[in-house]
Order: structure tokens, then C-alpha cells, then sequence
């Protein structure tokens, strides 16, 4: 057995054997399979007169202002505490503190430390090390096990590096236990976990201007120092818990889905869970086939799109084998169509490339302004949630049920969900919708929910509550030029950087997939894949010029801020509803993301190409970039 910490010979680096073993042989799962029944597999046609009018309009804006300020979350913080816990490996591979430094360190070891780690040491960077706050890699997929996982972008434009592995997923949407095993082989093969130091969560990253250095000190003691710091931290990543009154009375067992206990035998039991969100709706058909009752606590319904799951093909084997760049182009392909729901499910021609176009464009008489465009959108916005409120209709028996499952917003303005088990789910007899809208639930105490006046004593309860939108810890914890804090500025000036990668005031740290950070697409390996690219070009062109330093000028970060918010601006009606994706209806326009795609590539190629944004420093002195 290799030390926790030793020194490779012949590089001289420090290489880790960190990673811990597994918890429980118990942690198994699949995604949900395949439905045969066809009529599940197809929205139904448009009901007759939809449009988009006043009625309508009035309907979602009710909907949305019923459910203001519902939303109310909770810290994991004092007895909510264990429900962080990390239930999935043994206690943390015990290790001497570091206090050394390396050149690039990098915090988090999902698909963003993984691809990093992959083009970075394909460039030539090889001192570079990771800190991960869980005992192996995959992130998201490390940390979600719950039943029924799997991924909602067809795996074959998600999985990143499927041609460098020679990997080719099992299923068009691969479980989650899947993806997570292809991130231990990514991990194997590419040599990531001798860089990678796990059950270590960074707690403090600050700037020392003297040295030009960043000091990393994490929960384990170290204090390291980094020339460059990458933040691949992820933006949902941070669990988070309702309020709810009474919640820490619950005598029974409880975790959040995040945390799936598989020591928690359902068989048999009486379970509630309360969301009905993106995990909810992949957990709660594959809970109905274990638990003794369902209590699903709802307070606002998902849009539950079909999700028509297969296998992967033997010729489409048999093709990959044969078709240099075929994972590349196949992701491309879908980044271009992924404005709509056509991306999720996922055209299988179009982005085989077997046809060039899934629909002939529109051709208009004249040029639509922008308020006609959005017009457009949200009147088409508006038919397909017609047909995903009359599919409730036809799958879902009982009228009461099916009208509150029934989502009155635009489509895409909460994630949108893709299941054909469901909604079928509900037709159970053991299984049993709790409609807590527009508020939410209210009341847990010792033996179970309270809703409306009624209990519902349970034996275990599952909190589907979700995560933090981009409000990373970890970025709260970042300490930049003059004492600043990254979460300071924030607050005080609004969301600032420049592509979303840099933040002025905060030499040498990148941040990849974090607010501002485009990337156009519904798939976030996109994302993760362009923000790659753009650190090691800046990481070779700083190599190039002998620059130690490189920083951001204010100007050019406010110019980006703004295009930011105008572009927020301006499709906002699109989002019209109360979602963490805009902050549950609170966050300034422009501060968390937006899907400015083409836009971001523009800047960043205008940026790259004229270097007038960056200040690059060497060891002596601050040279502006244009000017070298
Ligand atoms: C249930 C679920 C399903 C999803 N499905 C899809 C999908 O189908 N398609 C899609 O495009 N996206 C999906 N996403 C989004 C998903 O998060 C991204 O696709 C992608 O996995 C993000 O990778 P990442 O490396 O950027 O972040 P993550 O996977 O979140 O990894 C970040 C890592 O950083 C670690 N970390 C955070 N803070 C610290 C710290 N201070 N110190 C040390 N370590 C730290 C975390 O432990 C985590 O392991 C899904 C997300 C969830 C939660």
C-alpha cells in the first residue's frame, strides 16, 4: 500500500493515495429503464385553441405571486449538520498536513476537475493538485445516489471524454451509478488521483500580495500556497434544507437525497418526501416499487416531460468505433439545438449528423424585433406546456391529483424533469399526493407532516429540497486584493466578473461554471469543456510573456457585468416563475447565470484576441497586456 503522501522520483512532485473505500456495499442502483408502453413515450396533440392570452397570462402570474417568498431555506448548520455527512466512503485516509506549494491548485474533483485535469496535463501543467471535500471523485455524481438517478442530457453529449476512454454509455440517459463508475475510470486512466487530495474541503483561499500567491487552508490542517487557483467547485452542490417548524422534533430516521442512507431499509415502510423537484421526480417511481406508503409532499408541481429512455444500439457501436470526433461533433451538434426541449430529448439523426436541420427554420416577412421574438417564444413556450398539462390529464386517474400536478409557468423556467413512470406513479394506491401549495409545508413534528390540520405519521422522511444555486460556500470563502472577500464584493456591488472565469481584485483565480459564466447550453460539460480550453490558453499565453500575475481591468469586468444583466433583461419573461434559478424570484438580473451562449464565445474571443482586458504582471512590474 502506497503512502498517503510521497514524493514521485522522478518528477520530484508530491503524489497522494487518498482516495477512500467504499462505505457500504449497499450503496447500488440503476437509472430507471425503459418503458415499453408507447402512449407514455409521446406528448399528447395540442388541445384545440391554445394561445398565450390575457387568461392565460393571468393564470401563471397568479400561480407566481401565490408562491412568493415561499420559499425559505435553511444552513445545514448545528443539529441539521449530519445530514452533510458524507455517508458514501470510510473516514478520511489519514495524512500528514501540507504547508508546500504547487502551481495550480484546483477545488473539486467532479467532471470540471477531472476535465481540467485533463487538458491541463495535456498542456504540459502537470504541478497541479486537487482538493475534494468528498472521499472520490465525480461531484454531483458522487454525491447523488439516489434510486433512479441518471443524467437528463443524453449521455452521449454529457460524458465528457467518451473518445479518449473508448467508452461508450450503456443507455441514451446512463444512471448515475454509471456516470459516477466512468469518473473513477477517467480518474484511473488519466492519473488524476495521485493529484488528488480527498476528504480535504478548502475553508479559507486568500491572496498574499507579497509573495503573488495564493494560501489554500483546508479542514485538514494543510496551508498550502498556489500560484494559480481554480475554483471547478461546482454550483449545486451545496444541500439545502426548508423551514420548516418543528423539523428537529422528527423522531423518526431522515436524510436529504444528496445523502441517500442505503443503511435505511424502505422495504415496507411509510415514507414521505418532501420536493418534487428534478430528483424527486427520478427518485419517487423507483421509491413506489420498495416503500409500503408514498407521502409525496408538494408544493409546486415539475414539468414532467417524456423522457423516451433506450439502450444504446449495436450500430451505434459499431459506428463510434469507426468515426474519429464523433463524441465531439455529437455535442457540438447538440449545443446548437439546445435552446428548447428538442435539446433533452435529443434528436438521434440530427445529432448523428445524419440530417442537417430537425426543423426548417422560420422564414419571417421581416426582421422580428427582440420583444416579437421573445413573443414568439413564449406563445410556442406556452403550447408545449399545454401538451405536458394535458399528458398529466390522460396518464394521471384521480382529477384532484392531476389538477395539482398540473405546472402553470413557461416551460424551462424551473429545471424541466423527463419521466414516463412518474406520473403513473400516482395512479398506485399506496402512493399519495400531498398538495401543500402555494405555501408549502408548514408543520413536522415528532411522528411525521403536518398539513392542513392533518398528520401523517411516517418512518422515515426524505428531504428532496435540493441545492444552492451558484451560492457556493466555497465562494464565500475566497479573500482577495486589500482584505476584499469575493462574497463581499458581491453583496456590496453585484455579481461582477469578466466571462464569468475572472473577478477583478482576485489575481491568478479562475472560477469555471459559476455565475456569469454562459456557456449556452443545457449541458454543462459544454460549459466545463470551454471554460478548459480558455484556462489553459491563458495559462500557456501567461508562460509565453513571463507574466506571474494576471488580473482583470475594473472597466472591462463592468462592461461584462452589463451585458450580463441587459441580456437577463431582456429574455426575462422566459423565467418568469419562482425558481432557484433566478434566485426564488429575488436575484438581481445578470448575478447568477444567463444563457447568453454565442454572446460569451464573442467576448471571449474579442478578449483573446485583443488582450485588453487583462493586466498581466511579471515579477518587477504591472505592464498592461496591450502594451507589451
Ligand atoms: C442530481 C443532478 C443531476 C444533474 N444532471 C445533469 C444533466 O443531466 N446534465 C447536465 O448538464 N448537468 C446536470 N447536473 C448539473 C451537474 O452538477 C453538472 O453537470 C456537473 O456534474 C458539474 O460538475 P462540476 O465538476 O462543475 O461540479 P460538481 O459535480 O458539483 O463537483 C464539484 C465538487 O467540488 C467539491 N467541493 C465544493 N466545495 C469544496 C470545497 N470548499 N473544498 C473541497 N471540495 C469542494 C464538491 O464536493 C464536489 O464534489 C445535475 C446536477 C444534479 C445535482
Amino acid at each position: 500500500m502506497n503512502a498517503p503522501v510521497r514524493i514521485d522520483p522522478e518528477t520530484g512532485l508530491k503524489v497522494f493515495n487518498t482516495r477512500a473505500a467504499k462505505a457500504s456495499e449497499k450503496i447500488t442502483g440503476k437509472g430507471y429503464s425503459v418503458t415499453t408502453d408507447q402512449k407514455l413515450k409521446e406528448l399528447p396533440e395540442l388541445p384545440p385553441g391554445a394561445t398565450f392570452n390575457a387568461e392565460e397570462q393571468a393564470k401563471y402570474r397568479a400561480f407566481k405571486e401565490a408562491r412568493r417568498g415561499a420559499a425559505d431555506y435553511i444552513n445545514m448548520e448545528g443539529e441539521f449538520k449530519k445530514y452533510l455527512d458524507d455517508v458514501y466512503s470510510e473516514p478520511p485516509i489519514p495524512r500528514e498536513a501540507l504547508t508546500d506549494e504547487c502551481e495550480i491548485l484546483v477545488v473539486g474533483a467532479g467532471f470540471g476537475g477531472l476535465l481540467l485535469w485533463h487538458k491541463l496535463s495535456n498542456a504540459g501543467f502537470t504541478d497541479v493538485r486537487f482538493c475534494e471535500k468528498g472521499g472520490d471523485v465525480g461531484g454531483t455524481w458522487y454525491w447523488n445516489r439516489y434510486p433512479g438517478i441518471a443524467c437528463d442530457v443524453e449521455s452521449y453529449s454529457y460524458l465528457p471524454l467518451l473518445e479518449e476512454t473508448g467508452y461508450i454509455p450503456s443507455m441514451k440517459f446512463a444512471s448515475g451509478f454509471e456516470i459516477l463508475e466512468y469518473c473513477q475510470n477517467m480518474a484511473q486512466k488519466f492519473g488524476f488521483y495521485d493529484h488528488c487530495l480527498f476528504h480535504t474541503t478548502v475553508a479559507a483561499t486568500t491572496w498574499d500580495e507579497a509573495s503573488g500567491r495564493w494560501i489554500v487552508e483546508t479542514d485538514r490542517g494543510d496551508k498550502m500556497r498556489a500560484r494559480f487557483v481554480i475554483l471547478a467547485n461546482g454550483i449545486l452542490t451545496t444541500p439545502k434544507l426548508a423551514r420548516i417548524a418543528g423539523m428537529e422534533k422528527f423522531k423518526g430516521e431522515s436524510f436529504h437525497t444528496s445523502r441517500w442512507n442505503y443503511n435505511i431499509d424502505l422495504h415496507g415502510k411509510t415514507v414521505g418526501i418532501i420536493g418534487t423537484g428534478a430528483t424527486a421526480v427520478q427518485a419517487i417511481p423507483e421509491l413506489a416499487k420498495t416503500v409500503g406508503q408514498l407521502y409525496v409532499f408538494q408544493r409546486t408541481p415539475s414539468s414532467i416531460d417524456i423522457r423516451d429512455q433506450r439502450a444504446t444500439t449495436d450500430e451505434e457501436r459499431a459506428t463510434w468505433a469507426n468515426e474519429p470526433g464523433w463524441a465531439r461533433a455529437r455535442r457540438q451538434r447538440f449545443s446548437k439545438i439546445s435552446a428548447g426541449r428538442s435539446a433533452i430529448q435529443a434528436n438521434d439523426d440530427y445529432l448523428a449528423g445524419k440530417i442537417q436541420e430537425i426543423k426548417q427554420p422560420k422564414q419571417h416577412e421581416r426582421r422580428l424585433t427582440e420583444e416579437e421574438l421573445i413573443q414568439k417564444q413564449l406563445d410556442s413556450n406556452f403550447r408545449i406546456m399545454e401538451q405536458i398539462r394535458a399528458r398529466v390529464d390522460a396518464i394521471v386517474k384521480d382529477p384532484k391529483t392531476a389538477a395539482a400536478l398540473k405546472p402553470y409557468y413557461p416551460y424551462g423556467c424551473k429545471r424541466p424533469t423527463f419521466h414516463d413512470e412518474y406520473l403513473p406513479t400516482f395512479n398506485l394506491p399506496h402512493v399519495h399526493l400531498v398538495d401543500t401549495a402555494p405555501r408549502g409545508v408548514a408543520e413536522i413534528n415528532e411522528r411525521g407532516v403536518v398539513h392542513d390540520g392533518v398528520e401523517y405519521p411516517l418512518d422515515v422522511l426524505i428531504y428532496a429540497t435540493g441545492f444552492q444555486w451558484m451560492g457556493t460556500s466555497t465562494f464565500n470563502m475566497v479573500t482577495g486584493r486589500g482584505g476584499r472577500t469575493l462574497k463581499e464584493k458581491w453583496e456590496t456591488e453585484g455579481t461582477k466578473t469578466f466571462l464569468g472565469l475572472h473577478s477583478h481584485g482576485f489575481p491568478n483565480l479562475f472560477i469555471v461554471t459559476g455565475p456569469q459564466g454562459g456557456g449556452g447550453s443545457f449541458n454543462f460539460t459544454d460549459a466545463i469543456d470551454a471554460h478548459g480550453d480558455y484556462l489553459v490558453w491563458m495559462l500557456q499565453a501567461m508562460r509565453e510573456r513571463g507574466a506571474r500575475i494576471v488580473d482583470i481591468r475594473k472597466e472591462m469586468e463592468e462592461a461584462y457585468a452589463a451585458h450580463c444583466r441587459d441580456v437577463d433583461i431582456a429574455t426575462a419573461p422566459l423565467r418568469d416563475c419562482i425558481s432557484y434559478y433566478n434566485g426564488e424570484g429575488n436575484a438581481a438580473p445578470g448575478s447568477l447565470a444567463y444563457y447568453g451562449g454565442g454572446k460569451w464565445h464573442k467576448h471571449r474571443v474579442a478578449a483573446q484576441s485583443t488582450l485588453e482586458p487583462y493586466v498581466f504582471e511579471d515579477r518587477d512590474s504591472t505592464v498592461s497586456a496591450a502594451a507589451k
